[in-house]
Order: C-alpha cells, then sequence, then structure tokens
C-alpha cells in the first residue's frame, strides 16, 4: 500500500521525529500553520477518523492518550488545538488517521 505516513513511520521518508511509543509516532509537519505544529498518527494504518470502529478504537484511544504527553514535550503549557481532518470536504490529504497539534502563540478564534 503507497501511504506517506506509514512511509514515515517505516523510515523510508524522513521525518524529523517528536515521540514514539509503540502505538503512535509524532513528527513536525512540513508546512506548519503555527509557530508549533505537529502530526500524531497510529502505526497502523487507520484512514481517517470516519474508518474508527470497535476493533480499532483501543488504537485511537492510545493515540489520544500520547497528545497531552507530546504537547508537554513541545512545551505546549498555554494550551493548544487539536484537529483531525476527515475525507474530501473536511480537506484531509492524507489519508492515514492524524491528529495535528497546533501551538506556540494564540491561536485564531475560528479556523475558517
Ligand atoms: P491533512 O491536510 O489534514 O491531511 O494534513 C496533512 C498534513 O501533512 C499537512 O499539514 C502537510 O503539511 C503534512 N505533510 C505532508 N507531507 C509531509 C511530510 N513529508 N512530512 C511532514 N508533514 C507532511
Ligand atoms: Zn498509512
Amino acid at each position: 500500500m503507497d501511504c506517506l505516513f506509514c512511509s514515515i513511520i517505516n523510515g523510508t521518508i524522513p521525518s524529523t521525529k517528536v515521540y514514539e511509543d509503540d502505538n503512535c509516532y509524532a513528527f513536525r509537519d512540513i508546512n506548519p500553520q503555527a509557530p508549533v505544529h505537529c502530526l500524531v498518527v497510529p502505526k497502523t494504518h487507520i484512514e481517517s477518523l470516519d474508518s474508527v470502529t470497535d476493533e480499532n478504537s483501543a488504537t485511537v484511544a492510545k493515540v489520544l492518550v500520547a497528545i497531552p504527553k507530546i504537547a508537554k514535550l513541545l512545551g505546549l503549557s498555554d494550551g493548544y488545538r487539536v484537529i483531525s481532518n476527515v475525507g474530501e470536504n473536511g480537506c484531509q490529504s492524507v489519508h492515514h488517521l492524524h491528529f495535528h497539534i497546533l501551538g506556540g502563540e494564540k491561536l485564531a478564534e475560528r479556523m475558517c
């Protein structure tokens, strides 16, 4: 399967690692939309939040548990925003579930 984020996870494509555990991988976004912009992905391929099931929900939950740890590593003590784009109308461009962590400044009250 040809998936950009699977290739990043297995090291075929380089990335700037922020955090890694058995279940998830976090790395800097190549085109940051805020002073701090990191992506957190499950190591197993799940298309998007629209593909979460009873079977894979434990994996997704572990990604969520990692997010505050990653935010702490990134120094986001004053808060941050987490976004997951889903599908065509959500403007998802990489079809491997990922959570954007954005922060490092006071973000816009609305994203669009
Ligand atoms: P989305 O539009 O929600 O699917 O987000 C995909 C994100 O992946 C975008 O913010 C891109 O900037 C980011 N991205 C694409 N290619 C890379 C890469 N090679 N390394 C890091 N981030 C990437
Ligand atoms: Zn993938």
